[in-house]
C-alpha cells in the first residue's frame, strides 16, 4: 500500500485554513494534514468581503451556508456600492446580477442603449434584480423561484476560527510554533522541514507557503520573486478599525473614493468593519487616520490597525515542492474583495493537478500560468475604477487618470468606448455584465452601438423591455428586508 503523502501547510490564516480544511474534506485519506502556525505572530485578519464564487467552494467542501453564517457573523452581499469614483458626487453599483437578457449576438446593454437613444429605457439597474434588491435593503435567497446572486460580509478571524474546529476534527494536526528556518535539500532544492523555536521540526513531502505578506518558503527558502504591480495600482497601505453599526446591515459593500485613498465599510451581523486604503505617495498616515476616523458612523471598538503591503504577484507560485497560496502568492488591493477567492481557485486548481507521482515541474508549469492568467485579469478589473475617471481633484487622481496601463485593459476600453462590444475575461470571475456596470458606473459610454438593438422597431423594443423590468419588479415585491431575512435564516450564534 503506498504511503500517505505529507503536507504541510504553514501558516494558519484564512489562507492556512482554507487549504487545510479543502484538502482533508476531500483528500483527508490520501494526505497526512500538519498545520504550523504561531499566535506570536497572528494573522491578518481583515478579509471580511467576498465573490459569490464562494458559494460554490462551500458547496464542493460541504460548508453548510447557515452554520457558516451564525459562526461567523455573516450577512448578504449583493455588489458594491461606489461613491465619488468617475467623478465627486457620482455613485453606482456594482452587483452580481445580470441586467436583463443578452442574445448571442449583443449584451443586454446594447438592447438599453438603443431604447435610450429613442428616449426609453430608464436605466440599466431597472433591468436588475440583485440591483434594485440592494437599493431597497431588500434580500432572501429565492425570490419566487428566481435565485439572486449573491456572496457574504464575514468576520474573518471568525470564519478561520470555524475552518479550524472542522479541519482538526477531521484530522488535521495543528503544530503551535515559529518557524526560524525552513531546510532545503541541496541537491534537489526541495523544501525538507520546517525548523521551529526550540529545536523541533515538521518534516513534509508537500509544502504550501500560507505564511502571509512574507512568503517565508516562496520567497524565503525558495527565492522566488515578487513582480511589482504598484505602478498601476499605487495603494500600500491600510488603516483598519471596526465600529459599532448605527443601521441594520445593508446587502452591500460600500467603497467610497476620497482625495487620496477609498474607504472601504463592511456590514456584519454584529458590528461594522472599516478601512482606509491609501498610497504613502500621496497621503500621510496622519491624513489617512483624520479622513478615515472623520467618515465612519458609529462608535469605534477596535484601535486603527495600519497594514502595508506591495500590490503584486509572485513569479511562480509553484516552485520545486511548494506552492504559495494567500498573501504569500501576491496582493491585489481589496477593491473588488476578491483575495479569498484567488485563494479559493489556487485550491482547486491545485487539487486538480496534485502531484501525487511526484513529478512536479510541468504540473508547476501549467498552475503558474493559469494563475497568472487570472490574476492578471484581476488586476486589470482594479485597474479600471481608477484609470476611468473624471476625478481631477488631487495629486491622486491625477496620476491614476493620466497613467498608462497595461495594453490588455486598454484594448477593453478603446473597444467598450467604441461600440459597446465587451467580453468576460478568460477565467470568467468578471463576465460581461461587470465590465459593463462598472465601465459605464465610471463614466465610459459607448460612442456607438451594435445594430442588434434595431433589428425590433423601437415599439416592440419598448414592449420587450417593459416586460423585462415588470418582471424584476414582481421579484423584488417578493424580497423580505435583508435583516429580517437574516434573523429568520441565519442569526449570529452570540
Ligand atoms: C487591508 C486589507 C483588506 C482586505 N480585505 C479583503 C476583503 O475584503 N476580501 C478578501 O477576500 N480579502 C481581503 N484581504 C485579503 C485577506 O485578508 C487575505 O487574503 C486573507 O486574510 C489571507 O491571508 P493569509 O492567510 O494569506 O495571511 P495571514 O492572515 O497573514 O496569515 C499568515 C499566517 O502565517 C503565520 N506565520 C507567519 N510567519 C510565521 C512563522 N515565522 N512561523 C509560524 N507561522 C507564521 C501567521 O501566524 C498566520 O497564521 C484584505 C487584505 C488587506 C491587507
Amino acid at each position: 500500500m503506498e504511503e500517505n503523502i505529507r503536507v504541510v501547510v504553514a501558516g494558519g490564516g484564512t489562507a492556512g485554513w482554507l487549504t487545510a480544511y479543502s484538502l482533508v474534506t476531500r483528500l483527508g485519506n490520501l494526505l497526512e494534514i500538519t498545520l504550523v502556525e504561531s499566535d506570536q505572530i497572528g494573522t491578518v485578519g481583515v478579509g471580511e468581503a467576498t465573490v459569490p464564487t464562494m458559494r460554490k467552494f462551500h458547496h464542493i467542501f460541504k460548508v453548510d451556508e447557515r452554520e457558516f453564517m451564525r459562526a461567523t457573523q455573516a450577512t448578504f452581499k449583493l455588489g458594491i456600492f461606489f461613491d465619488h469614483w468617475g467623478a465627486p458626487g457620482d455613485s453606482y453599483i456594482h452587483t452580481f446580477g445580470v441586467a436583463g437578457q443578452s442574445t448571442w449576438m449583443a449584451g443586454f446593454h446594447q438592447y438599453w442603449m438603443e431604447a435610450r437613444a429613442n428616449g426609453f429605457g430608464g436605466s440599466l439597474g431597472d433591468y436588475c434584480l440583485e440591483l434594485k434588491a440592494a437599493n431597497a435593503g431588500k434580500f432572501a435567497v429565492k425570490a419566487g423561484e428566481t435565485p439572486l446572486a449573491y456572496a457574504y460580509h464575514l468576520d474573518a478571524t471568525a470564519y478561520a476560527g470555524f475552518l479550524r474546529r472542522k479541519s482538526e476534527s477531521l484530522g488535521v494536526r495543528r503544530v503551535e510554533g515559529k518557524i526560524s528556518e525552513i531546510t532545503v535539500d541541496p541537491v534537489t532544492g526541495d523544501i525538507r522541514s520546517l525548523e521551529l523555536e526550540h529545536d523541533r521540526r515538521v518534516a513534509g513531502d508537500f509544502f504550501i507557503d500560507c505564511t502571509g505578506f512574507g512568503g517565508l518558503l516562496i520567497g524565503g527558502a525558495l527565492g522566488v520573486e515578487y513582480e511589482d504591480w504598484s505602478h498601476w495600482l499605487a495603494a500600500d497601505r491600510a488603516l483598519a478599525v471596526q465600529t459599532t453599526s448605527i443601521e441594520p446591515p445593508p446587502p452591500y459593500t460600500r467603497a467610497i473614493a476620497h482625495a487620496s485613498g477609498w474607504q472601504w465599510r463592511i456590514p456584519l451581523q454584529s458590528r461594522t468593519g472599516n478601512g482606509l486604503v491609501y498610497s504613502s505617495r500621496f497621503c500621510s498616515d496622519d491624513d489617512a487616520r483624520a479622513t478615515l476616523l472623520g467618515n465612519i458612523t458609529g462608535k469605534t471598538i477596535t484601535e486603527p490597525r495600519p497594514l502595508r503591503f506591495k500590490t503584486g504577484f509572485r513569479k511562480n507560485a509553484w516552485r520545486k515542492n511548494c506552492v504559495a497560496i494567500g498573501l504569500s502568492s501576491g496582493f491585489l488591493e481589496p477593491l473588488e474583495s476578491t483575495s479569498i477567492h484567488l485563494i479559493t481557485t489556487s485550491l482547486i486548481r491545485l487539487m486538480k493537478l496534485f502531484p501525487f507521482s511526484g513529478a512536479m515541474a510541468p504540473l508547476a508549469d501549467h498552475f503558474n500560468r493559469e494563475t497568472r492568467i487570472e490574476w492578471e485579469a484581476v488586476r486589470d478589473f482594479i485597474i479600471l475604477h481608477y484609470k476611468q475617471t473624471q476625478r481631477e481633484d488631487s495629486e491622486f487622481w491625477n496620476y491614476y487618470r493620466t497613467m498608462d496601463i497595461p495594453d490588455s485593459l486598454a484594448h477593453r476600453m478603446e473597444i467598450f468606448g467604441e461600440n459597446g462590444h465587451v467580453w468576460p475575461d478568460l477565467v470568467s470571475l468578471f463576465r460581461t455584465n461587470s465590465w459593463v456596470q462598472v465601465m459605464i458606473g465610471q463614466g465610459l459610454f459607448p460612442k456607438h452601438r451594435h445594430g442588434a438593438g434595431r433589428i425590433l422597431p423601437p415599439e416592440a423594443l419598448k414592449q420587450e423591455l417593459g416586460k423585462l423590468s415588470a418582471f424584476v419588479n414582481q421579484n423584488l415585491a417578493r424580497l423580505p428586508d435583508h435583516n429580517d431575512f437574516i434573523k429568520q435564516y441565519c442569526p449570529a450564534q452570540n
